[in-house]
């Protein structure tokens, strides 16, 4: 089977969707990979090294796509990459596929086959090949690194001759992978750190990495789906806002990280926060690219706001684009496997892990959530 991986064009992107690593095991387990030349460069990949693993390095995108079975790629493709595949070829990326219903259009009128990172479900067996959370982890970890060094203060305790500095304090919003990653960072680096989320369930988590759950009254109430979470109600988030309000003053460094799987990012810091908050503190909001858990940040920038840094760095996990290139190429390569063999897709539609990521097959959107969202 040939697999075709393009360089990736969306703004802001360094990832690449196979490293020479695993172009070796997978060419060693009788597929063959055509990589766009310079698909890796932002990653610090060269072409010789893929070249080293066995691989074909194409002149464009539209060449490797030409006669590819399957092609990987981090981002969805557009529809000019879609007019350059193969009729009845297999797409596996990340999709979000109920933001581009055009790309799903135009998959469906070539018979294209999409399976969504994104949409892999979040069961044990399916860690090995869950990129949501392996780039979600290191996004985390960058977050505070990012944090610190716009915050004009250090994070631990430090006792000198000249006075005793006492250590950060940092407020994390929203307890997943992301946020766990964030609160244990920032406790290794030596900051205060209180975290909130609305299930439940994670306070125990954030307690046990040395942090301090901020319990909002009546948390009991909020609907937890396939371990992810609902769409609070306004009461709720009136009741977590009073909590926050308190808290955040105190803050030097706030990492937002609150998701609602297919809904806009819920609005947690408002701009009277903002205002509240110290000259010279930090908000970091990793929900930018979808809305925003910040009434004030804006995608792509840091902008100083009420004497705050807001941090909306667009994608996280590409600023460190070797160790997510190499997490999200085991993960992609994982699924591929699980998927198919050498000689082709093994086709096990009820089998859950298939059927939870794949979206669009033999013309059409087969994928419920998604289908529920486009409707
Ligand atoms: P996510 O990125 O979808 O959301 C981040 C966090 O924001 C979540 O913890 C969510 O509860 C929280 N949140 C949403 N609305 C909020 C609000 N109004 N205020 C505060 N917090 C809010 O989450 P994720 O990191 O992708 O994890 C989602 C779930 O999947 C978690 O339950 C996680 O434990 C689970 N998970 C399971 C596996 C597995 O079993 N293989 C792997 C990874 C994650």
């Amino acid at each position: 089977m040939k697999i075709a991986v393009p360089k990736e064009t969306k703004p802001f992107e360094r990832r690449v969707a196979l490293t020479p690593d695993v172009v070796k095991s997978l060419q060693k387990a009788g597929f063959t990979c055509l990589i766009e030349t310079g698909a890796g460069e932002a990653s610090y990949f060269s072409d010789e090294k893929y070249h080293d693993a066995g691989a074909g390095i194409a002149p464009t995108a539209q060449a490797a796509f030409a006669d590819a079975d399957v092609i990987l790629k981090v981002n969805a493709p557009t529809e000019e990459d879609v007019a350059a595949m193969k009729e009845g070829s297999i797409v596996i990326s990340y999709l979000y596929a109920y933001t581009i219903p055009e790309v799903v259009a135009a998959l469906n009128k070539k018979k294209i086959t999409a399976f969504s990172m994104d949409a892999v479900p979040r069961i044990s067996r399916a860690q090995k090949m869950d990129a949501l959370s392996s780039q979600a982890n290191l996004a985390g970890y960058k977050a505070v690194i990012l944090g610190a060094n716009a915050l004009g203060k250090i994070f631990p305790l430090l006792m000198t001759a000249a006075g005793t500095i006492t250590p950060a304090r940092t407020l994390v919003f929203g307890v997943g992978v992301a946020g766990l990653q964030a609160i244990a960072t920032a406790k290794r680096l030596g900051a205060v750190v209180e975290a909130t989320d609305v299930r439940a369930e994670t306070k125990e988590q954030v307690e046990s990495l040395g942090g301090r759950f901020l319990q909002v009254e009546g948390a009991e109430g909020v609907k937890v789906e396939g371990g992810y979470a609902k769409e609070v109600s306004a009461d709720y988030l009136e009741k977590q806002q009073a909590l926050i309000k308190d808290r955040i003053k105190e803050a030097d460094l706030a990492i937002t990280t609150a998701l609602v799987i297919g809904k806009k990012a819920p609005v947690l810091i408002t701009e009277d926060m903002v205002k509240s908050m110290k000259t010279g503190s930090v908000i970091v909001d990793m929900a930018v690219e979808s809305g925003g858990n910040c009434e004030l940040s804006e995608f792509g920038k840091t902008v100083v706001k009420h004497g705050v840094t807001i941090i909306g760095e667009a994608n996280m996990p590409s600023l460190l684009p070797v160790n997510a290139s190499e997490l999200y190429a085991k993960n992609i390569s994982t699924l591929l496997l699980h998927l198919a063999t050498k000689d082709g897709f093994k086709w096990e539609m009820e089998e859950e892990i298939t059927q939870g990521s794949l979206i669009t097959h033999n013309g059409e959107l087969v994928h419920g959530f998604t289908k529920e969202i486009l409707a």
